[in-house]
């Protein structure tokens, strides 16, 4: 059995430096290297059994393999983490990407992308744990030396953000048969409310100095030598981590509420110690139950014989906390004598004697965002548990939780060191305590995003009709119950529109089905096509903050079902307009940047008209993607909301060519907005484009969308694709192209990308929709040359192997022929989709209309081309992009241009 995993190698090859860092000495060392392949050996004990079996049983499991049963699911995870259990469909769940992008198979990486997504909880164990001390965190700071770093993995594993099974934190702490258990505040074996008698205590404590007392009663009883605490530093309310060994000192132990402090990054000093005690947040506590269960860091705990937790609502950094005092109440730190938390409201009490409060709820965007992963108010894995919710003023909640806890709190009876007051369960005080320790639970809901309901692949691929079906109610609620309601959403920042999305998903959870759509359409008027075809997982999804912990809220899914469900309704909700101010503004180009900035000026009261070169709107929403991705009535439906708003159309116009920008002006049009797309496509420069079969992306997405060619021949376009296609290109419209290829009856279709498949721009579920279709993927491959028979028929496509190189200025890595590696493919129709080019129509028209070298117009930060009164966005700006981003520049633009033309026609605007 091979127990020398990568994990244990690197420690080894590493052993010089971890044993002069003196984080472990050379014993210590040695066990935890027996302590590890104990541990490796047992797990792929597990792995092994599990592969017999085809399945993850425990209780088989447990009697094949002699385990205890938290050391077998702790492993379980531990597989599934790691990705060694994807064989049956179990992916890891926390930061999967770090993981999956990790190079040494079977190694976590390390805590780094934690800190940088601010999932941290600060408990400062990463810093202890590191063997050779890459790892320096402070109370607002973290820094981790990349040099030094050995990639161990040894910090993630032991994080209590990384993973840790549920069902472990709500295992049985006692062994008492006397166990009593409430769902919010976990197993206990009695609660009550006290209060030091020790005045010394009473003067410098908080609430009922039980803690201080407690850590007294210790000493006193000889139960510790030392302990892990925090004490109040030369900064006033900064605490530091220190260790206590002696009773004297304990009084230094006061007044750092709300204020975290990595107490666990001392614990590796406190080795000089046999039996500590630990004082501490309920991350504290969980991290220290994660490292007993699974004994990586054994020399780092086996002295501690108490845990000691306090309850814990929200923390706040030192910097988070100087902010807040700044920003909510005007004050700085040097005048506060205390600060607290009671019923819902946050008090600063001054040394003048003068008192602020506010309720905590407003505070959210100065906690820390970790804080919104925990469901922990009272400390559930510590010995004994204190708190002031429930409790008098001068009193603390105290729940004895363990034989030791209970043992402690009687000796500290016995020494009348602290007095208890019965705390019933059928009492006020303990409805209060639940009900605060729920409303944390609902914070972070352990559930797993929605699947889409989708049709059947096989039934798909020969019939248009829409992929994926939407979710149910229950599904939606579920969801929406997901969201974190985090203090900082940076899911609103990463949405082009700004859509505010902890409030949808609020009033979703909350089943208020009509004031979500509402606030969706305040946001935005297109959400049943965004929903659809947004990129959400590199936008709003990509922010989400748990994107990393697990998966992002399915926002998209969402916000595709609210407009479904106002279609299903028949409601057909639209947002306030101004009253008219008669101001003539043309729009020209009915794509999605052309509506969005259609209806945002209808809104503000102008008398909008789109100009639209076709016969139907939409733009790309209804030539371009196909009807299963996109039902064109969903786009025809989304137009007429825009009708509402009194926004007209006038279709079958080219501006450029029927009219121009000097025509309408004559007309009385006082503004435009040219949202024209990039409609033009592009070649590659190759021999063979001229050949019979070879089409562009465009025209033949236009024939199978526009002019309905899939249903030739009730329609009387039609539309010609061989046995084999090739589509060229990685981007949605190749996708679209090769799956409508597909639908139309191709028995085979490969689509040739020349990066791979990492690079592929595409959405991500169309990619998986496309593979689940059986089209077939050539990566690293380039089209050199087009062959055609003597008919000029196309049947040959002579393709390079590419390699990728150093990244170009798309940021993605430049792909690079390799030599001798040609071949060739027969193929009957090629479909090229390697991008468009800006539509030259109407610049043309405009000759002092500043342009790119690439015919895309150029505009200042505020959507303002080089010509007065004339604006533009969207795909003639930026070149092809995405929907939403065409709706962010054309609702951009809508307001530059109320700003221009309140000044220039003096408008008046309430
Ligand atoms: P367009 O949508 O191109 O609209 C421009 C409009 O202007 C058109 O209606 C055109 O007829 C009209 N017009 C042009 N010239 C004139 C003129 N002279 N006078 C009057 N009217 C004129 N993005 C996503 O986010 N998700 C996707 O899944 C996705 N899939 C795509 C699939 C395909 C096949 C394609 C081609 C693109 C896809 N995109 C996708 C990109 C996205 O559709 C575009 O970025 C977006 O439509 C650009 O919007 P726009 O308003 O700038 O231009």
């Amino acid at each position: 059995m091979e127990t020398k995993t990568p994990l244990i190698n690197i420690l080894l090859n590493n052993k010089d430096t971890i044993l002069k860092v003196e984080r472990y000495t050379r014993i210590e060392f040695e066990n935890l290297i027996i302590s590890l392949i104990k541990a490796e050996k047992e797990r792929q004990d597990i792995l092994k059994k599990i592969k017999e079996f085809g399945s993850i049983n425990i209780l088989t499991l447990k009697k094949e393999i002699e385990i205890a049963e938290d050391l077998l699911i702790y492993n379980i995870e531990y597989l599934k983490e790691l990705g060694s259990l994807e064989f049956l469909g179990e992916k890891s769940r926390f930061f999967h990407s770090s993981i999956e992008k990790n190079k040494i198979r079977g190694i976590f990486p390390n805590v780094k992308i934690i800190r940088d997504k601010n999932l941290c909880c600060g408990c400062g164990l990463c810093d202890s744990v590191c063997p050779v001390h890459a790892i320096n965190y402070t109370s607002s700071t973290f820094e981790l030396n990349e040099d030094i770093c050995i990639e161990c993995g040894l910090c993630f594993s032991c994080c209590p953000r990384s993973f840790f099974p549920k069902s472990l934190k709500k295992t049985k702490i006692g062994t008492d048969s006397n166990t009593r258990h409430s769902e919010p505040i976990n197993n206990y074996l009695e609660i009550y409310s006290a209060h030091t008698t020790d005045e010394r205590i009473k003067k410098f404590a908080q609430d009922g100095g039980i803690v201080t007392s407690l850590l007294k009663t210790a000493f006193q009883a000889q139960i510790i030598d030392a302990s892990i605490a925090v004490s109040v530093s030369d900064e006033p309310h900064k605490p530091l981590p220190v260790i206590i060994d002696r009773e004297e000192e304990l009084l230094r132990t006061a007044g750092t509420k709300y204020t975290n402090s990595p107490s666990l990054k001392i614990l590796h000093t406190s080795r000089s110690y046999n039996k500590i005690a630990v004082v501490g947040t309920p991350c504290m506590m969980e991290a220290l139950k994660k490292i007993s269960i699974y004994p990586l860091n054994k020399p780092l705990y086996e002295n501690i014989v108490l845990k000691i937790g306090l309850f814990c609502m929200e923390s706040f950094d030192y910097d988070q906390i100087k902010d807040l005092l700044r920003g909510e109440f005007k004050i700085t730190l040097k005048g506060i004598r205390k600060m607290d938390i009671d019923k819902g409201r946050f008090f600063i009490f001054n040394k003048d004697d003068s008192i602020y409060t506010i309720p905590v709820k407003e505070l959210k965007t100065y906690g820390r965002p970790g804080c919104f992963f925990c469901d922990d108010l009272t400390s559930e894995q510590a010995d004994i548990s204190v708190g002031s919710i429930g409790s008098e003023p001068g009193w603390s909640t105290v729940i004895i939780r363990t034989s030791k806890g209970a043992d402690l709190f009687q000796k500290a009876l016995n020494l009348k060191l602290i007095e208890k007051k019965e705390f019933a369960e059928d009492s006020k005080s303990f409805r209060i305590l639940n009900r605060v320790a729920k409303s944390k639970q609902k914070i972070y809901k352990e559930t797993y995003r929605p699947k889409m309901i989708e049709q059947d692949p096989r039934l798909r691929i020969s019939n248009f009709q829409e992929v994926s079906e939407g979710l149910t109610l229950e599904m939606v609620k579920l969801e929406a119950n997901r969201c974190l309601q985090c203090g900082m959403p940076h899911c609103i920042s990463g949405c082009p529109v700004n859509i505010d999305i902890p409030q949808f998903l609020k009033l979703l959870k909350q089943g208020k089905s009509i004031d979500a759509l509402r606030l969706m359409k305040n946001y935005n008027l297109l959400p049943a096509i965004c929903g659809r075809v947004c990129p959400q997982e590199i936008q709003c999804e990509k922010s989400c903050l748990l994107n990393n912990l697990e998966e992002p809220i399915a926002i998209g899914y969402l916000e595709r079902f609210i407009a479904d469900w106002e279609r299903k309704n028949q409601l057909k909700e639209c947002p306030e307009c101004k009253a008219s101010n008669d101001v003539k503004v043309a729009v020209i180009g009915s794509g999605p940047a052309g509506l969005t900035c259609a209806g945002e000026l209808a809104r503000l009261g102008y008398d909008v008209t789109i100009f639209e070169a076709f016969h139907a709107g939409g733009g790309v929403l209804t030539y371009g993607i196909p009807e299963f991705r996109l039902p064109k009535d969903i786009v025809k439906e989304e137009i007429e909301t825009l009708k509402l708003l009194d926004v007209k159309i006038q279709y079958n116009t080219i501006i450029g060519k029927s009219l121009t920008i000097q025509d309408l002006e004559e007309m009385g049009y006082k503004a435009f907005f040219i949202g024209v797309g990039a409609g033009l496509p592009m070649f590659p420069k190759i021999l063979g484009l001229n050949l019979n079969g070879v089409l562009t992306a465009n025209e033949f997405l236009t024939r199978a969308n526009l002019m309905k060619a899939y249903k030739f021949p009730d329609y009387d376009t039609p539309i010609k694709v061989g046995d084999v296609v090739l589509v060229i290109g990685g981007g949605n419209t190749a996708l679209d192209s090769a799956r409508v290829a597909k639908r139309l009856g191709a028995k085979r279709v490969i689509l040739v990308y020349r990066r791979s498949e990492v690079e592929m721009p595409a959405r991500k579920e169309e990619y998986y929709h496309a593979v689940e279709e059986k089209i077939e993927f050539m990566f690293l491959t380039n089209p050199i040359r087009f062959i055609g028979d003597d008919k000029d028929n196309l049947k040959q496509v002579k393709v390079v192997k590419m390699r990728l190189g150093k990244p170009d200025e798309s940021g993605r890595r430049r792909p690079i022929p390799i030599e001798n590696s040609e071949s060739f493919i027969q193929a009957d129709t090629v479909i090229l989709a390697i991008g468009a080019l800006a539509n030259p129509v109407l610049t043309k028209s405009l000759p002092d209309l500043k342009l790119s070298k690439w015919g895309y117009i150029e505009t200042d930060e505020n959507s303002k081309t080089s010509l007065e009164g004339i604006y533009a966005g969207g795909d003639i700006v930026s070149g092809s992009a995405t929907v939403i981003s065409a709706m962010g520049a054309g609702k951009k633009a809508a307001r530059a241009m109320h700003k221009y033309l309140k000044y220039k026609l003096a408008l008046i605007d309430d």
